[in-house]
């Protein structure tokens, strides 16, 4: 959006190929898609999603009405970016580059390059994601969400994809698909798995953390995971990302993100998870506890 008002920008990005993951978007950030020139097909959404399956807080699935979500390819997403930021005049240069230019903006994710500090939990949350290709109904493809006794395990699917989440503590070393699957099955959660082949057959996809976390004193503007990453739970951390890189180029500098809004949310799901006496899932809370008093949780975007 910057280039396409005129000024030169550049992209320092890592060439990197990802393998596929469906993410959950609002159905609003659809419209902003395509009067950006993304057409909704050509990141796999078709349909609208108002509910979510689930074992969080009764051992039988019960349907949860929410406000209306599409299922998306999220490779798909970031090619048609790409494209749109090439047309628009972004020049790809070199990482090492970066020094050479007066402004920049961090958008490393997670990684956060620029910040002096990252607040996480000491064991961060770690996504471990399959994917599996096919043609699936709009029932197969809803949103399916079982917590287990050290964390959770979720479904989401396209017409054509679908993805599997195992999340725990990093420190839990579930390694092989075998041990994630058993666990599943053991905490009652082998419904989420329901119709589709054993994990160890499904191609490894992209996980990653997927607990809260924030940076402090970045020496650039921060967007995005960088500057603040919601837990995955959520399913807004794209909408998020959007959302404050509009208000960046909007010139809103001064805007303010509400941590404490989230972590708050976080710890009513926790409260009502059916697990959440175990430890795992007291030690989250405890972290979310101790920031979610914090009075300097609202910091602004720069
Ligand atoms: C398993 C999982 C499932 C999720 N599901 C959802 C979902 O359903 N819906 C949703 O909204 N969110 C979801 N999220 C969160 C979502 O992925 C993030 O909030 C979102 O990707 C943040 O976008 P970003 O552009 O800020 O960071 P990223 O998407 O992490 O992008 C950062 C980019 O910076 C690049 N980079 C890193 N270091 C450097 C460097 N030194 N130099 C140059 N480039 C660098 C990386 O290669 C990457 O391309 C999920 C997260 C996980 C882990």
């Amino acid at each position: 959006m910057i280039a396409r008002q005129g000024r030169e920008v550049s992209l320092a990005a890592m060439d990197s190929e990802k393998p596929p993951r469906v993410d959950a978007i609002p159905a609003g950030l659809l419209a902003l898609f395509v009067e950006l020139g993304i057409h909704p097909h050509a990141i796999g959404a078709h349909d609208l999603h108002e509910s979510i399956l689930s074992t969080w807080r009764d051992e039988k699935p019960r349907l949860k009405r929410t406000s209306a979500k599409v299922h998306i390819d999220r490779g798909a997403l970031e090619r048609e970016l790409q494209i749109l930021s090439e047309h628009a005049g972004v020049k790809l240069v070199s990482r090492n580059a970066v020094d050479s230019f007066d402004n920049v903006i961090d958008a490393t994710g997670r990684r956060a390059i620029c910040a002096e500090k990252v607040v996480a939990p000491d064991d961060p949350w770690i996504a471990r994601v399959w994917h599996h290709s096919g043609e699936f109904s709009h029932t197969q493809g809803a949103l399916r969400i079982a917590p287990t006794n050290i964390g959770y395990a979720y479904r989401i699917g396209t017409r054509t994809e679908l993805t599997v989440g195992f999340v725990t503590p990093r420190s839990m070393e579930f390694h092989s698909s075998i041990e994630c699957e058993a666990c599943l099955r053991c905490s009652g959660g082998g419904w989420v798995l329901a119709g589709i082949p054993k994990l160890q057959s499904l191609r490894g996809s992209r996980g990653g953390t997927a607990s809260v976390q924030w940076s402090c004193n970045q020496e650039a503007v921060a967007l995005g995971d960088s500057f603040f990453a919601p837990d995955a739970l959520a399913s807004q951390g794209i909408a998020l990302g959007v959302s404050a890189a509009l208000r960046f180029v909007r010139g809103e500098l001064d805007a303010i993100e509400n941590r404490l809004s989230h972590l708050t949310n976080l710890r009513r799901m926790i409260g009502e998870c059916r697990y959440n006496g175990f430890p795992s899932w007291r030690s989250y809370d405890a972290f979310l506890a101790e920031h979610s008093r914090a009075q300097d949780g609202i910091e602004p975007i720069r």
